[in-house]
C-alpha cells in the first residue's frame, strides 16, 4: 500500500490551496491529491462569466499548471474518485481498487449539483451546470436563437441566462421565488434586477416550477405547476449543491448538513480535516457554524486546513466575501447576508450604486457593496466591531 503524509481527497479551490498551505511549513512530505475531475484544479467562476464573454479562455482559469503540482511533489491523481475511507487504520480506496495510507487526510469534496426530483429531471442532455465539463459541452449548442430552459434563479441560474443572453440565446427562466436571487436581495432590489432581465429579453417565469420534462425530437418539453409548456433546444438547471460528505458520513464521521469541523478546521475523526463546500465550520466573526458555498472561503479555508494538517495549529477566523455579476450590476458581499434579515438600503443610485446593510437585534451581520468596489475590509470592520446602531446612522458607513 502506498503510503503518503498528506492525501487530500478532491482536486477543487480548497484542495489546491491546501497544497499551498502544507508546502508554506512541510517543504517535502509526500502529497497524493486525488481529484474526481479529469483537470487540475481549476476556479469555477470563469465558468458562468468571463469565459462567456471571450475575457478569458480555458487555459486561464487553472489555480496552478501541472508544473507548479510537480514541483511541488504533487502526485496528482486526476480522474479518479475516492470511494471508501477507513479513518480508524488512516486509508482511502480509490475507484480502481487501490488504497493509500494517510498520516493526515483533507476532504475537500466540494459539492454536486441538486437534481430535479422530478419525471425527466435525469433525462441525458438536462445540464446541472458545475464543471468545465459542462461548460464545454454547452459553450459549443449556443448560437444566435437557441432557446434555453434555465431552472433555478439563485447565483448559478441568474449568472448562467446573463451569460446566454449575452450570447444572443433566447432565455427563459424558471424559478419559484417572486424575484432573482431572493435568498440575498432584499425585494426592490431583487424586482429591479428581474426587470433589469426582461428589458434585456430574458422570459421571466417567476412563482413557478417545473413539474416535468421530456424530449419530444430535438425539443425539451418542460411542463409547470401554473400548466404552462416550455418548448426548448436545451435545458440547463442550477437548482443549489448537496456537499460532498459521502466518505465521511460512511467512515462516521460528524455531519451536520456539512462536514463539522472545528476553528482549526478538523473533523470528529482523528487527522481528517475538512475545508471548502462542504466542510461546518464555527464562523467566528458571526458566532455560529456555518457552511459556506463561496470562492473566497475555498481558496483561504484550503490553505489554512493544509498549515494545520502540516502542524500549525492555527484557527480559521477569517471573513470570506463573496462576489456575482449579472449583466452591468455586480457585487461583493460579506458576512451574513440574508434577505429574511432586517436591511437598510444606502443607495448612491437606486437598485443600481450602494451599501445594503443586513442587520439582527440592531448590529450589522453583513453588507453587499453593490457597484461599489474595494469596501469589503470596511464592511468586515463593522461587522467585528458589533455596534448597534439604527439604520439611519449606517448612510455612508462603508463607502
Ligand atoms: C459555475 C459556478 C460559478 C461560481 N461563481 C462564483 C462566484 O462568482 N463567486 C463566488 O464567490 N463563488 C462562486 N462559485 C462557487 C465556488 O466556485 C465554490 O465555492 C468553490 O468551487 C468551492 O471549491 P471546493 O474545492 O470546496 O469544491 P469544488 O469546487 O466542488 O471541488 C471539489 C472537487 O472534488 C472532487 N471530488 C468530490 N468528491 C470526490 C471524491 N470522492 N474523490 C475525488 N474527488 C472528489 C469534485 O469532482 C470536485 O472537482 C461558483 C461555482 C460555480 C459552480
Amino acid at each position: 500500500m502506498a503510503v503518503y503524509k498528506y492525501v487530500i481527497v478532491g482536486g477543487g479551490l480548497s484542495g489546491g490551496s491546501a497544497v499551498e498551505g502544507i508546502r508554506e511549513i512541510d517543504k517535502d512530505g509526500p502529497i497524493l491529491m486525488m481529484g474526481g475531475e479529469k483537470y487540475e484544479p481549476y476556479h469555477r467562476p470563469p465558468l458562468t462569466k468571463q469565459l462567456w464573454f471571450k475575457k478569458k479562455q480555458v487555459k486561464d482559469i487553472f489555480v496552478h499548471d501541472m508544473e507548479w503540482y510537480s514541483a511541488r511533489g504533487v502526485n496528482l491523481l486526476l480522474g479518479t474518485r475516492a470511494v471508501g475511507l477507513d479513518a480508524r487504520e488512516c486509508t482511502v480506496a480509490d475507484s480502481s481498487g487501490r488504497t493509500y495510507a494517510y498520516e493526515k487526510l483533507l476532504l475537500a469534496t466540494g459539492g454536486y449539483p441538486r437534481v430535479l426530483g422530478l419525471p425527466g429531471g435525469d433525462l441525458p442532455g438536462v445540464c446541472y451546470f458545475r464543471t468545465l465539463d459542462d461548460f464545454l459541452t454547452l459553450q459549443p449548442q449556443i448560437a444566435e436563437g437557441t432557446s434555453v430552459l434555465v431552472i433555478g434563479g439563485g447565483f448559478i441560474g441568474s449568472e448562467i441566462s446573463a451569460a446566454l443572453n449575452v450570447n444572443k440565446a433566447n432565455v427563459t427562466m424558471l424559478f419559484p421565488s417572486p424575484y432573482l436571487v431572493d435568498r440575498v436581495f432584499p425585494e426592490s432590489l431583487g424586482r429591479a434586477i428581474t426587470e433589469q432581465y426582461r428589458i434585456r429579453g430574458v422570459n421571466i417565469l417567476a412563482n413557478d416550477a417545473p413539474v416535468s420534462i421530456e424530449k419530444d425530437g430535438e425539443l425539451y418539453v418542460t411542463r409547470t405547476r401554473n400548466g404552462d409548456e416550455i418548448l426548448t433546444d436545451l435545458v440547463v438547471a442550477g437548482i443549489g449543491i448537496v456537499p460532498g460528505v459521502e466518505l465521511a458520513r460512511d467512515a462516521g464521521i460528524q455531519i451536520e448538513d456539512g462536514i463539522v469541523v472545528d476553528e482549526q478546521l478538523a473533523s470528529s475523526a482523528p487527522d481528517v480535516y475538512a475545508a471548502g463546500d462542504n466542510a461546518r465550520f464555527p464562523y467566528a466573526a458571526l458566532g455560529r457554524p456555518m457552511r459556506v458555498e463561496h470562492w473566497d472561503n475555498a481558496l483561504n479555508q484550503g490553505k489554512v486546513a493544509g498549515r494545520n494538517m502540516a502542524g500549525a495549529s492555527e484557527s480559521y477566523t477569517y471573513m470570506p466575501y463573496f462576489f456575482s455579476d449579472l449583466f452591468e450590476f455586480g457585487y461583493e458581499a460579506v458576512g451574513d447576508v440574508n434577505s429574511k434579515l432586517e436591511t437598510y438600503c444606502d443607495w448612491i443610485k437606486e437598485n443600481d450604486t450602494g451599501v445594503i446593510y443586513y442587520l439582527a437585534d440592531g448590529q450589522v451581520r453583513g453588507a453587499m457593496m453593490c457597484n461599489v468596489w474595494d469596501r469589503v475590509p470596511d464592511a468586515r470592520e463593522l461587522i467585528l466591531k458589533g455596534e448597534v446602531m439604527a439604520p439611519a446612522e449606517l448612510a455612508g458607513a462603508v463607502r
